[in-house]
């Protein structure tokens, strides 16, 4: 990817998954990389990863949902490395599968305030440091539930049809200053989050590949008879591709919008999963 090297690249979420991929990556293409995550040993163990594969990254704890932590994740990452020019907002948390009469307002407020409030903060902190720059590419994690809706998972759907939102809003703000903001709406992916269905456990610790990967299966296989029982509607679909993707392949599309590759790219999201949201 061109325009990457020698930046430095801000990826909250970074403990696992599509944001640990991400800043892997970010660190493969040169970049200096912040891995910012609510869970402190993961968020440590991805920067000990880039450090022994001889990138340089530091590790931030924050709570996305909570401003004045992500009003110092932004000032450390400037601190230490003396700009930002890429960010990827990609916390997040899922959800249980119920009715949406079933939510409750607990769990409402925090999948907004994670998901949705969440990503606001981060932009409201990083857009001023890039503003002065007079550049700088953001990706925000949104999802294929932000683009259709998911019967069982509303407050997650509604959570990431605002990022959406916000994207397009925010790119059309600063699109003439330089800075450009888009998303990406990854389908299924091989990650922790599936653990969502069992409640919150950031911090906790790692299931084993096998495990996620059946949790994953239990995930789609939980919304397609969740769908077939319970809904009169065909928003839950099989995957074109017939598999899960790889966080490195949400990974290789955030790094795309960051480069100067995408440089006439702003405002859209990306959908990243296998064909879904043609099908
Ligand atoms: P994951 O659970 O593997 O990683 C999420 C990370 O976010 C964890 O390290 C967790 O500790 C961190 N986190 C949670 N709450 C936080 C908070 N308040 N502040 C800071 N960090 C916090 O899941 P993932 O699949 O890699 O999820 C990343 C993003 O991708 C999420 O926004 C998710 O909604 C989105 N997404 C995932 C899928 C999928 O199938 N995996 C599909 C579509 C969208």
């Amino acid at each position: 990817m061109n325009g990457i090297a020698g930046k430095t690249a801000l990826v909250t979420g970074a403990g696992s998954g599509i944001g640990r991929a991400s800043a892997r990556r970010f660190a493969a293409e040169g970049a200096n990389v912040v891995a910012a995550d609510i869970a402190t040993a993961e968020g440590r163990e991805t920067v000990d990863r880039i450090r022994d594969a001889g990138g340089d990254a530091t590790f931030v704890e924050v709570d996305v949902a909570d401003t004045d932590s992500v009003e110092n994740m932004v000032d450390v990452a400037v601190e230490t490395y003396g700009s930002l020019e890429f960010a990827h907002n990609n916390a997040g948390i899922l959800t249980d599968f119920v009715d949406v009469t079933g939510i409750s307002e607990a769990r409402w407020n925090r999948i907004i305030d994670v998901n949705l409030k969440g990503v606001w903060a981060c932009l409201k902190a990083e857009l001023p440091v890039m503003k002065s720059q007079g550049e700088g590419a953001i990706v925000n994690t949104a999802s294929e539930a932000g683009l259709v809706g998911m019967p069982g998972l509303s407050s997650y759907s509604a959570s990431k049809h605002g990022v959406v939102g916000l994207t397009k809003s925010v790119a059309l703000e600063h699109a003439e200053r330089g800075i450009r903001v888009n998303a990406v709406a990854p389908g299924p992916t091989k990650t922790n989050i599936q653990s969502g269905l069992l409640g919150d456990r950031p911090g906790g610790s790692t299931p084993s590949l096998r495990d996620r990967l059946r949790t994953a299966l239990r995930l789609i296989r939980t919304a397609i008879r969740t769908v077939r029982a319970d809904y009169d509607t065909s928003a839950m679909r099989d995957v074109p591709m017939g598999r899960i993707a790889d966080p490195e392949e949400i990974a290789g599309a955030v790094a795309f919008l960051c480069s100067s590759d995408a440089s006439y790219i702003t405002g859209h999201t990306i959908p990243v999963d296998g064909g879904q949201a043609a099908d």
